[in-house]
């Protein structure tokens, strides 16, 4: 084992930062960190936003990342072997990338990767979604529902408690079989969670899982489907029976849906749905590494971190694996910022780091599940909806994206494969634990083929009815699926690259960013942040806050990150306030009639 210190070898200084976006910020922020060695401890979007914001500062910053790729879960990849003619290999991804518009600080930091021909960087390239659609099975009408803005949205000060009543029914109206009463218990169930304080929401709602707060399990099925399954699994991974109330409800109901519809708390005038303009890693990672080696970040890849060090009130370095050579060695810096996914970064902290900060303990209880893409690739043009589609029949909760219409900077069939493609469609599984409708067994029991095979069935299940043929077998050129996921059809199938889930509680063990141990920070989907949902928002956010405290413990005057919160109605304040009183005294929320 050898000891190496960081970034003996790296520039001072960032001459080399050569963007207009970069050196406008560059004075701003610079501060006296220069030659401060700080090692970021992962390369997916957590550690690449702390680098960019170290770097900016004049850290000198190094990422270590296991794989040999940047970019984490949000990266895209190349099929193997499928590029002929001169054009790129068809590609593949973990699962497709969706930004929504109250998505502020991912969007903040896009746009100070410079990306050529873009004013705004590589935020350029979102492209909005403008519908997304709620595909049912059995001929049932699919519901198209549109995802922009209202043309005509209410006054500051005009919105209602009555008004937003009207707009939650009307919109469960439109192409639902819900009985009247359920919609309006549903609506009434919004206004209470709408109107209640953040200490009910972190205690009562934190507590009280969703299937619960809407009470699925006395409504019927349709209900269930829509309201209850279809806002959490499909969407987020985690079962409608345990999802805490407080997350569904700020993040999916509130912010995405309801505000996101009037435009409120949004990035700049965004639409709900956005959609990079080609593969992520082409029209985002890729760009972002690259200006981050010229602000001076260096980047050691196929490194694995075994364990963070820790002696004397002080992370004193990490031990790593060089994964082709097999060498271990440890390397050292002067700050650490620790942007692995919980699963994995847990298993870096031995017992005298866990005794110096408990909140690293509690995380062991943070829980994670599959939730996994595969991509067909096809021979016509598929767009099936300019957006987004939620399979809410499926079984296994697929959902998916035509992706070539938004590629508008690229020709499918000219850039990628061996020509004879024209589409993706992008899916993702996020139920591993219902039988399927082709093998009637599990997707954790089935083989990859039977995977993609099921995942094709349900969606060809929920797309070729209402009298028309979306998908055909014929039409089918081939699939790739996300190679993170191994031993399928084995004893014992692993996931590499889990995603974090929401139960009931889940708050309360999720670390802040800052430690109790002074070099010591973590960034990732699973800190404790404002938008409190495992997303590419929440990693971004993470990054800032740990950025932050560092930047407090170096006693750093750099300017600190800004950090975007969810949008607050001010309309619904003073009805928060009342709730807060009744909090205290022990009461219910006014309009919560059980
Ligand atoms: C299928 C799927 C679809 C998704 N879709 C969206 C979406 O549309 N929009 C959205 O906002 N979010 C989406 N998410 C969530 C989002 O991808 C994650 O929340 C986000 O990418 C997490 O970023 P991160 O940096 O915290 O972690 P990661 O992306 O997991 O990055 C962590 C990095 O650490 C590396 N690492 C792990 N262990 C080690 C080790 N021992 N040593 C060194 N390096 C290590 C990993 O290889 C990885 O590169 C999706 C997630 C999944 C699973």
């Amino acid at each position: 084992m050898t000891t190496e210190p960081l970034g003996t070898t790296r520039r001072r200084f960032l001459a080399g930062a050569g963007t207009a976006g970069a050196l406008s910020l560059w004075p701003a922020r610079a501060a006296a960190a220069v030659g401060r060695r700080v090692a970021v401890l992962g390369g997916g979007v957590s550690g690449l936003s702390a680098a960019q914001e170290l770097a900016e500062r004049g850290y000198a910053v190094t990422v270590y990342e296991y794989y040999d790729v940047l970019g984490g879960k949000a990266r895209s990849m190349d099929v193997p072997g499928t590029g002929t003619g001169g054009r790129k290999p068809l590609p593949g991804e973990h699962g497709f990338r969706f930004f929504p518009g109250f998505y502020r600080n991912l969007p903040d930091t896009m746009r100070r990767i410079p990306f050529p021909g873009n004013a705004n960087g590589v935020h350029d390239n979102l492209r909005s979604g403008t519908e997304a659609l709620f595909a049912r099975e059995a001929g049932r009408p699919d519901l198209h529902f549109p995802l922009r803005r209202l043309t005509t949205p209410p006054a500051p000060g005009d919105i209602t408690l009555s008004w937003i009543r009207d707009q939650i029914l009307s919109v469960l109206d439109l192409g639902t079989r819900l009985p009247a009463h359920e919609a309006a218990y549903f609506a009434d169930r919004l206004l209470v969670h709408l109107t209640s304080c953040d200490a009910r929401r972190e205690d009562q709602w934190e507590k009280t899982s969703w299937w619960e707060f809407v009470r699925a399990e006395e409504m019927s099925e349709e209900y269930r489907t829509l309201l209850g399954i279809g806002q959490t699994r499909n969407l987020v991974a985690t079962r409608a029976e345990v999802a805490s109330t407080r997350t569904v409800g700020r993040v999916i109901i509130e912010a995405l849906l309801l505000w996101g519809l009037l435009g409120r708390g949004m990035d700049g005038d965004a639409d709900i749905d956005r959609v990079l303009n080609a593969p992520t890693s082409e029209a985002w990672i890729d760009p972002w590494a690259a200006h981050l080696r010229s602000l001076g970040v260096e980047f050691v890849l196929g490194t694995e971190v075994r364990e963070v060090l820790y002696t004397g009130g002080r992370v004193t370095g990490v031990r790593v694996l060089d994964r082709e050579g097999g060498a271990e060695r440890t390397v050292t810096a002067d700050h650490y910022v620790q942007a692995m996914p919980v699963e994995h970064a847990r298993r870096t902290w031995g017992a005298a780091l866990r005794a110096a900060d408990p909140q690293l303990a509690r995380c062991d209880a943070l829980e994670t599940d599959w939730m996994t893409g595969v991509q067909f690739y096809l021979r016509t043009p598929t767009p099936v909806v300019h957006g987004h589609i939620n399979c809410l029949d499926s079984p296994w909760s697929v959902t998916g994206i035509g992706q070539a219409q938004f590629w508008d900077v690229r020709n499918f069939s000219e850039d990628y494969g061996d020509g004879r493609a024209h589409d993706c469609v992008s899916a993702i599984v996020s139920e591993w634990d219902k039988p399927g409708i082709l093998y009637g067994r599990k997707a954790r029991e089935c083989t990859r083929e039977e995977i993609v095979e099921e995942c094709w069935a349900q969606l060809k299940d929920a797309l070729n009815d209402s009298g028309k043929t979306t998908l055909t077998d014929a039409d089918r050129l081939g699939w790739f699926m996300d190679p993170a996921v191994t031993g399928l059809g084995g004893p014992d199938p692993q996931n590499r690259e889990p995603l974090l889930i929401h139960p009931t509680g889940t708050l309360y063990n999720r670390p802040s960013a800052r430690t109790a141990v002074r070099n010591f920070f973590l960034a990732g989907d699973y800190i404790r942040t404002d938008v409190d949902l495992a997303t590419m928002e929440g990693a971004n956010e993470s990054a800032r806050r740990a950025v932050n405290a560092l930047l407090d413990a170096d006693g750093s005057g750099a300017e600190r990150c800004r950090i975007w919160e969810l949008y607050r109605p001010p309309e619904l304040e003073p009805l928060k306030r009342v709730d807060e009183v009744r909090y205290r005294l022990g009461l219910p929320n006014t309009f919560d009639l059980g």
